[in-house]
């Protein structure tokens, strides 16, 4: 049977389910526009001061703005998952390739190169953690994997979801202001990012016939988890920095962390020292890099890094493997969010996030970075910066609003990724993962889409 599959939102789960599926089904991709402006206006609410968050909307979401780093958690992370990392190892390797052009094999034989370079070094080997891998090509889910396929793309914001009398689902939306039918289909992924899935799965948005519920709608929104992140101090290597930060392989390049041992609450990744010069200048940082990655002849880009000293020698260490000069480091922080928060979405169009990350969340983590990191035996001297000083940024990593579970009383949909009580009502993306510690979540959206891309196809066989 040809299934009629409708997916909202063009991001990386949405667009790498997209592809797959339009093998031998019919699928129709809904993006809320072509060309609206590159930001959703987040309004935080109750997050720590300073701190500013994005999330992408148009053709590849908030891949328009990654920074496609690449890792594979400790197979621990699944503990309390409703699934294990057998039921995703495949899928993982899949990803791998896809966003990053090699596999796992590849990956782990690059971890281990990296391990033995932080040891050779003087590291102690319970510090090291799983490798954070830069593809040396910045992927746009929506150029990788819709264009050139038969996926048919529509733009328009989606705005209710109806079950049919066939037990299909009708979707409702509007380009222009009036909600109109936009078709039926036999299953819906809803893949509109961590902080806009669960409002698609609110009461009134998703109905189900005959005015029917599912208890495990009433957990849309909760378990919002991000990443924060920030620059904990500086200190003095044993070796050059060089020798630490990057490490170039045949397709990019990797870093390995220090953690805590046995923990993945958070990572400390060595940067050289000029990088935590002002917080505004690593915002900047990072979204110049990205462009450059994204468009390597591109004249502004290209004008912008060569104006910024700092970017200049984060450019020449990654592309050019030019190694930063001195021992001297700042250390920067990764973290677990520690807090479940709730998000809300209000109907003007804003998306309004609640990430309760409590006032002492950096102090709370501070002395154990400085023990991690004079335990790791790679540093001769550290000195954190006062807390006050220490800055949180939001990694954008919009996970767990939707999150799979065991049961309709923990969460919102099962390791299927099949939403309780909405039969083929599916999830994918940042929305459905349930927990990732430290662990940037590109590689764990990538398989759980790639898995549900599997499921629906037995289902529709
Ligand atoms: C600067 C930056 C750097 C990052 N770096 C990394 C990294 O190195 N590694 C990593 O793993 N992750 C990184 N991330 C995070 C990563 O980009 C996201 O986790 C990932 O893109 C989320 O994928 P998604 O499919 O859940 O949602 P998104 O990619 O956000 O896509 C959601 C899509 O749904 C659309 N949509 C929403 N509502 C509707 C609706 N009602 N109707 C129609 N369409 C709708 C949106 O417009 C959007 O296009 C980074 C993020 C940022 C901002």
């Amino acid at each position: 049977m040809t299934a009629r599959i409708a997916i909202i939102g063009a991001g990386l789960a949405g667009c790498m389910a997209a592809g797959a599926l339009s093998q031998r089904n019919h699928v129709t991709l809904f993006e809320e526009c072509r060309n609206c402006r590159s930001f959703d206006p987040i309004v935080d609410v109750g997050a720590p001061h300073r701190l500013t968050t994005v999330a992408g909307v148009g053709p590849g979401g908030t891949t328009k703005f990654w920074h496609n780093g690449l890792i594979v958690p400790r197979t621990t992370l699944f503990r309390d998952w409703p699934l294990r990392w057998a039921d995703l190892e495949e899928h993982v390797d899949h990803t791998l390739q896809r966003l990053g052009g090699s596999g796992l094999r590849a990956y782990l034989t690059n971890q281990a190169r990296g391990h033995d370079r932080m040891l050779a070094a003087g590291a102690s080997e319970n510090v090291l953690g799983p490798a954070l891998y830069y593809p040396s090509r910045r992927m746009n889910a929506y150029r990788t994997f819709v264009r050139r396929t038969a996926v048919h793309t529509r733009y328009v914001r989606i705005s209710r979801i109806s079950q049919t009398q066939e037990a299909g689902w009708a979707l409702f939306g509007s380009a222009d202001g009036e909600a109109q039918l936009l078709g039926e289909y036999d299953a819906v992924i809803i893949s509109a990012g961590g902080l806009r899935t669960p409002a698609l799965l609110s009461e009134g948005v998703l109905q189900m016939a005959g005015g029917g519920t599912s208890r495990a709608l009433s957990n849309a929104g909760r378990h919002y988890e991000d990443h924060p992140s920030f620059f904990h101090g500086i200190g003095r290597l044993r070796v050059p920095v060089s020798q630490v930060w990057s490490i170039s392989t045949q397709s990019g390049a990797i870093r390995i962390p220090i953690l805590e041992p046995g923990s993945d609450r958070f990572a400390i990744y060595i940067r050289p020292r000029w990088q935590d010069t002002a917080q505004v200048v690593s915002d900047k940082l990072g979204m110049t890099l990205s462009d450059l990655r994204n468009n390597p002849f591109n004249i502004n880009s290209i004008g912008r890094v060569i104006s910024n000293p700092d970017d200049l020698i984060e450019l020449l260490g990654i592309k050019l493997g030019v190694p930063p000069p001195g021992q001297l480091f700042s250390a920067l922080v990764v973290a677990e969010s520690g807090a479940e928060g709730k998000i809300s979405y209000d109907d003007e169009g804003r998306t309004i996030r609640k990430w309760l990350l409590p006032p002492t969340f950096v102090a709370a983590l501070s002395e154990k970075v400085t023990s991690a990191l004079t335990a790791s035996g790679l540093v001769d001297d550290y000195k954190p910066y006062d807390i006050s000083e220490m800055v949180v940024r939001s990694s954008a990593h919009h996970s767990g609003s939707s999150r799979m579970a065991n049961s309709e009383d923990q969460g919102v949909c099962n390791s299927a990724c099949e939403v309780f009580g909405a039969e083929n009502i599916f999830i994918a993306g940042g929305a459905v993962l349930a927990g990732t510690a430290y662990y940037n979540t590109g590689v764990l959206i990538g398989s759980l889409a790639f898995r549900l891309v599997d499921e629906i196809c037995k289902r529709f066989r």
